[in-house]
């Protein structure tokens, strides 16, 4: 059965997509990907997401989000999909072994956060360990963060947490920072922001219940090792969008993301739209990705529609 609207990925990109193409009647089929419910099922309280004073925990929030689609019609498939032909109409997408095709394609397949790959971060994120300060900074009011990176993102969130925290630390590998010089200068001169050159995370310490204690770090040139005592330990060592299937295909900027058409969602394949963190370098939030989702079914129902 050919589909009027896929939806590739079901973070709160696509399955607000989901929620106003099933309005619009027409019978979305979601593909979730290997992170049902998107980034936001690894994190523990979302606090800045309109319409939930008390705060909601992310999987919550997202299963609301795949109910609501439901509710209208939406189809979600727990998986992933693994080729996509979009040279000609209509579009074939290949999930599990099988052949798909679609008057018109949703994209809004991420960015991943990059991370260290320890198992403790795994394990302790949302509970100490953190790849967002704006969605996370509040949490650490007064305490003594860490932050690992180098670029500007790293710059930016270490200046953006001294809002918060008494104490921010980063933690960089090298000896020289590859973030512009006006961002090191800002983070430099911040009296809350201390740096500690040529260090990695070994591990983080900490439990799920009094969240991160400590982390062990070492000094590359020395080679020694030492406990470093934090309450918080923020990722800004950057994101990978997840465009690897589209690479040949979509015009992607110089870091990957898909590139789309000044105010709209429009990629530039006619049929093809891309919501969400995939297509958002700056932003990178629920609510933003959220908003583009439904862009994205407004911008394919009347692409459908002029067809
Ligand atoms: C730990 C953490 C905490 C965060 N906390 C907050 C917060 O408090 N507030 C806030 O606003 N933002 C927060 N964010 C950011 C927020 O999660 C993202 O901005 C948002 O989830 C982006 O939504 P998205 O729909 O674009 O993509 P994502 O949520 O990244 O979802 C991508 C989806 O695409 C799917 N996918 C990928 N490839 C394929 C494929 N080949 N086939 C099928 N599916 C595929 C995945 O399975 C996933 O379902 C947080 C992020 C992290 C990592």
């Amino acid at each position: 059965m050919k589909r009027k609207v896929i939806i590739i990925g079901s973070g709160p990109a696509g399955l607000t997509a989901a929620i106003y193409s099933a309005r619009a009647n027409l019978s979305p089929l979601v593909f979730e990907g290997i992170q049902p419910g998107g980034q936001l099922t690894i994190t523990t309280d979302v606090e800045n997401y309109p319409g939930f004073p008390d705060g909601v925990m992310g999987p919550d929030m997202m299963d609301k989000f795949r109910k609501q689609a439901q509710r209208f019609g939406a189809e979600c498939l727990f998986q992933t999909v693994e080729k996509v032909d979009m040279s000609k109409k209509p579009f074939l997408v290949w999930a599990n072994g099988e052949k798909y095709e679609s008057e018109s394609i949703i994209i809004s397949t991420g960015a991943s956060a990059k991370l260290l790959g320890l198992d403790a971060e795994k394990e302790l994120m949302g509970n100490g360990v953190s790849a967002c300060a704006t969605c996370d900074g509040f949490f650490y009011k007064d305490k003594k963060v860490v932050v690992v990176g180098g670029g500007d993102s790293a710059m930016e969130e270490a200046t953006f947490l001294t809002k918060f925290a008494s104490e921010v630390i980063i933690i960089h590998r090298r000896d020289e920072f590859r973030a512009s010089k006006i961002m090191v200068e800002r983070a430099l001169k911040n009296p809350k922001i201390s740096i500690k050159y040529n260090s990695i995370v070994k591990n983080i310490i900490g439990t799920k219940d009094s969240g991160v204690e400590s982390i062990e770090i070492e000094d590359i040139k020395s080679k020694t090792t030492s406990i470093f005592k934090c309450d918080g330990i923020f990722m800004a060592i950057g994101h990978i969008p997840n465009t690897k299937i589209f690479n040949n295909s979509l015009s992607l900027d110089e870091n990957g993301y898909i590139k789309t058409m000044p105010d709209s969602t429009h990629t530039n394949i006619a049929g093809v739209f891309a919501c969400g963190d995939v297509q958002d370098s700056i932003y990178k939030q629920a609510v933003t990705a959220a908003g583009s989702g439904c862009m994205a079914a407004l911008d394919a129902e009347k692409w459908l529609e002029n067809q």
